[in-house]
């Protein structure tokens, strides 16, 4: 029988259509030809081939500036690396850099006349641009303390790391019919987020002829936006020398049978509803060989890959420091001030959590007095239990083409305000985000709020927000539910505020807004 992949036969939107005439990582060839054009002159036909360029064309699209991402596996970078990360953001990037929920950091203000030097610059540290956007495999994540984590069943890095290899660049699997997100995690804290990717590792135990294995759980199908998934868990175990093959086969399904007609429909999510768990499985064991059924899920909590203050590591007479970047965004001066601490205390390494904040490994307990007596930490807070800590936020308005509100601005503001009236041990999690995509995901948030379109009295257009309660990926994860109506900007403040006092009045002791 002739194999046809589904798409084959449908209608395709025009984006498909582009990416048959030409592969989206060919970007890079056209560039050369392109970059001494003048900007005016660049056909918006190129704008969705930069994504595959790690590029989006920012607002207004007539400067010619981009917003860059970089791609960071498992959200780990060397000192080298972070220094030029830092002195690109200096000379190019309008002096800081923004750090995403992928564990990767992305730029503003790239001018169009910079991109080739930039890459090059990139790329010669190690690093690369190449699909950190675009219909393919995106920056894989992992847990931010792997290696060094008490509660990790191994370290799944070296799984991660041939994960990315496998993926980067492969033109196999650059054409997908939307963005897919995989992590790869051993930490039984579901570290990387497991429900909200695409394609999960998480790890798990089985006992095969009286060997007891460890390896991975799989969940496949989650992801946030308009509509949110939660992933759901294959019968499936993977031994750590099997999950390329697995993820391959899973991507392969996703490119083959994935929707290319409707973009909004177009993720993995969809294809795994209509098909449910048994005949993806069905699908999958075809392309795989037989593989065993699911083992221990040994998962017991959830840290939101969220990793702040000073702990002890797995390794005797080592610490982490885990420093909150409120917003995510850090300066350039900043970030090479870290990366001068690392240098000269930990061992030539800085890693990025999934809640954008950052994290220096394998400072000697002997030094960590030294070390937290620098100035930088006067003014990032190594104490834990602020809300400036623990919000999240996406770009917003400010660069973004799709936001309908601002959002680092306004979350600075609303959780500082939050700290200044309340104090718990472990504040809620209030993640903003402007607009329905949820990129800073806002939907497993204890308060999420989402920019949304509305009109004044006077019919005039103004920000507003709405606002959700109650989201969680304990227990394999709950989104949160919206209190209904938009709440306009100008009193987003007293009305969280008078949520949050509600919460504080009625909550019995370590309840979240998940119990409530
Ligand atoms: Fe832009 Fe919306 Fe993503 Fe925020 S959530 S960065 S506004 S697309």
């Amino acid at each position: 029988m002739t194999y046809v992949a589904t798409w084959a036969t449908e209608k395709l939107n025009k984006n498909e259509i582009a990416k048959l005439e030409k592969d989206g990582l060919a970007v890079f060839d056209d560039f050369s030809k392109i970059i001494n054009t003048p900007w005016e002159n660049i056909s918006k036909y190129y704008y969705m081939y930069f994504k595959y360029a790690g590029l989006t064309v920012q607002k207004p699209q007539t400067d010619g500036k981009f917003m860059l991402r970089v791609k960071i596996p498992a959200g780990m970078i060397t000192v080298a690396q972070a220094k030029l990360l830092a002195n690109l953001a200096l000379r190019r990037g309008g002096g800081f850099l923004d750090i995403t929920t992928r564990q990767s950091v992305q730029y503003h203000n790239i001018k169009f006349s910079e991109l080739l030097d930039t890459f090059s610059e990139i790329e010669a540290v190690g690093l690369t641009t190449r699909g950190a956007e675009g219909d393919i495999n995106r920056n894989v994540i992992g847990n931010p303390l792997a290696g060094i984590d008490k509660f990790e069943c191994f370290d799944a890095t070296p799984t991660l790391m041939k994960v990315h290899t496998f993926f980067q660049g492969n033109t196999d699997y650059s054409n997908l019919p939307r963005k897919f997100k995989i992590s790869v995690s051993a930490s039984t804290m579901n570290s990387a987020n497991a429900e909200i990717n695409d394609l999960a590792f998480l790890p798990a135990t089985k006992k095969i002829n009286g060997q007891v294995y460890k390896g991975f759980a799989v969940k496949v199908g989650g992801g946030l936006g308009a509509k949110p998934y939660l992933a759901q868990y294959l019968d499936l175990f993977v031994k750590p020398s099997q999950v390329v093959k697995v993820a391959e086969a899973v991507v392969r399904i996703y490119r083959d049978h994935g929707y290319r007609r409707n973009r909004a429909k177009a993720r993995i999510k969809f294809l795994l509803e209509d098909w449910g768990v048994a005949k993806f499985t069905d699908e999958l064991l075809k392309l795989t060989g037989p593989l065993a059924s699911a083992g221990e899920n040994i998962t017991t909590s959830w840290s939101n890959g969220l990793v702040l203050g000073v702990h002890p590591q797995r390794q005797s007479g080592y610490s982490y420091i885990g420093v909150s970047v409120p917003t995510g965004r850090i300066a350039a001066k900043d970030l090479a001030e870290f990366a001068k601490i690392a240098e000269q205390y930990g061992r030539d390494e800085i890693r990025f959590d999934h809640s954008q904040n950052l994290l220096i490994p394998f400072i000697k307990d002997t030094d960590l007095a030294e070390v937290v007596a620098q100035p930088i930490f006067e003014r990032f807070s190594l104490e834990t239990s602020r809300f400036q800590d623990y919000g999240m936020t996406c770009t917003g308005n400010e660069y973004c083409n799709l936001a309908l509100t601002s959002t680092k601005d306004i979350s600075r503001q609303l959780l500082t305000y939050l700290d200044d009236n309340f104090q718990f041990e472990r504040p809620v999690r209030v993640i903003l985000t402007g607009c329905m995509n949820a990129c800073a995901h806002r939907n497993i948030a204890d308060i999420g709020i989402q920019g949304v379109a509305a009109r004044d009295k006077n019919r005039q257009p103004i920000e507003a927000f709405t606002i959700a309660i109650g989201g969680t990926l304990l227990n394999d994860g709950h989104f949160n539910e919206d209190i209904k109506g938009k709440v306009p900007k100008s009193i987003l403040l007293p009305v969280v505020k008078d949520l949050v006092s509600v919460y504080a009045e009625q909550k019995h002791e370590n309840e979240t807004f998940y119990d409530l």
